[in-house]
């Protein structure tokens, strides 16, 4: 009998990773630690958060070896995310040999921007597609209440680095319901005399406590025109973000619909948490555990073959994961 590899290069196995849906596996979310240097309120409590040891962490060796496998199947897109990718030492050295990965043709990273000027030098020399930066408002007061820290300074030097530089640039800002104004107006107006899409996400329980008080997309959607007279939806090819431009504007606004979870029959991702679980859904409990696989005797084609079959188990969609859901964790321990 052929191996998976035979078997792909002889045509006689599709490559392709598809869930019973039909829907083909493409991108890949990679998160390479649970710690974060900031405590954003709808990610995390202040305290009382574990850290996972650092032997159960996914090494950068099995990160890439995985990386090997995945792109077997035809998986081109990798994101980068945590907890914060930055703090875990030694990650743009990762970064260097992954975006050096002729299988991939897309290498992009979430950060929250605090350390993201320290290793800009490094970073313009590598092929990264977009950087997408959390930044949830302009204001200091405000950005201190939702990250318990003072680092705005540090974000918004990393934006004006970005905007700077040929990295792509999304803004992503979770909308909460006590001071949607301001986060929304000062973040929409950034729009106007920039190339940037600045994203509006609807919070999901993802905590650690499960307590979720959501800011709808609908509801950002109808402040947003509330204070611009214009605002066109634009049409792009189909993916997380139903997105907008105010009339004139250089950049464009998303609104992401994370807890409506409207954009589930397109979903083409997969997650590896920093432990190496590997989930079909944000709402699931973790579907195959490649730590264990990545260090036990098993070859890749086994693996392959496994993952294949965790796939073919892909729930319908977000909702249908949840019935089936143990814990909101924090997004950091999952990789958002
Ligand atoms: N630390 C990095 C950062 O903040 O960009 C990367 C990890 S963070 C978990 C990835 C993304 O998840 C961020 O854009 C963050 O805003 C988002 N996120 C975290 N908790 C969330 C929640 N409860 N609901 C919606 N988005 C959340
Ligand atoms: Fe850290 Fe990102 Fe979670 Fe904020 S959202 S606490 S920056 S992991």
């Amino acid at each position: 009998m052929q191996n998976i590899d035979q078997q792909i290069s002889s045509g006689k196995c599709p490559p392709k990773l598809t869930d019973s849906f039909g829907r083909q596996i493409k991108y890949l979310r990679i998160s390479v630690t649970d710690r974060c240097n900031l405590r954003c309120t709808y990610c995390m409590p202040s305290e009382g958060i574990t850290t996972i040891p650092h032997n159960k962490i996914l090494r950068f060796e099995e990160i890439e070896r995985l990386i090997d496998i995945f792109t077997s199947f035809g998986i081109e897109k990798v994101r980068f995310t945590g907890g914060e990718p930055f703090v875990r030492k030694g990650f743009v050295g990762l970064l260097d040999k992954v975006s050096r990965n002729e299988n991939l043709k897309s290498v992009n990273i979430t950060t929250n921007g605090v350390l993201l000027t320290k290793h800009a030098a490094q970073l313009e020399k590598l092929n990264i597609e977009n950087i997408n930066l959390s930044l949830d408002s302009l204001d200091e007061y405000n950005f201190e209440k939702i990250t318990r820290k003072n680092n705005l300074k540090d974000v918004l030097d990393s934006l004006d680095w970005l905007l700077k530089s040929n990295i792509k640039t999304k803004i992503n800002c979770v909308v909460q319901a006590d001071i949607y104004k301001e986060q929304i107006k000062n973040l929409s107006e950034l729009t106007i005399n920039n190339d940037v899409e600045v994203r509006f996400i609807e919070q999901m329980p993802f905590n650690g406590s499960g307590a979720n008080n959501v800011f709808t997309s609908k509801d950002t959607l109808a402040y947003i025109k509330n204070i611009y007279s214009e605002v066109q939806e634009i049409q792009t090819k189909r993916n997380t973000a139903v997105n907008y431009k105010i009339k004139g504007a250089k950049g464009t606004i998303g609104l992401i619909s994370s807890y409506e979870r409207s954009f589930c029959d397109s979903c083409n991702r997969l997650r590896i948490t920093s432990i190496g679980m590997m989930k079909n859904c944000l709402y699931d409990n973790g579907v195959l555990d490649l730590r264990e696989l990545l260090r036990s005797e098993k070859s890749d084609d086994e693996i392959r073959a496994l993952i294949i079959n965790s796939v073919g188990k892909k729930l319908k969609d977000g909702h249908e994961a949840e019935k089936y859901l143990n814990k909101f964790d924090s997004m950091s321990s999952i990789g958002g």
